[in-house]
């Protein structure tokens, strides 16, 4: 008997180990997923840069507001 509640203990321990990997897995991609961001290009000079650190303006992407001004 004693046996018995030793496997199902084991059994239930390495169910909620292994639960707890695939969710520190499942994590680990949402954090990742910034990285394959859009990179955009400059307008007025070229450089290419995230999306998300772009100036947008009528439909355009630059680098600094420099080189938006520059290019209106
Ligand atoms: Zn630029």
């Amino acid at each position: 008997m004693g046996k018995l509640i030793t496997l199902i203990l084991l059994v239930l321990l390495g169910v909620y180990l292994y639960r707890r990997m695939i969710r520190k897995r499942d994590a680990a991609d949402t954090r990742e997923a910034p990285a394959a961001e859009d990179m955009v290009r400059c307008k007025t000079c070229g450089v290419n840069l995230p999306r998300s650190e772009a100036i947008l303006s009528g439909g355009r992407f630059y680098c600094c507001d420099e080189h938006r001004r520059a290019d209106s």
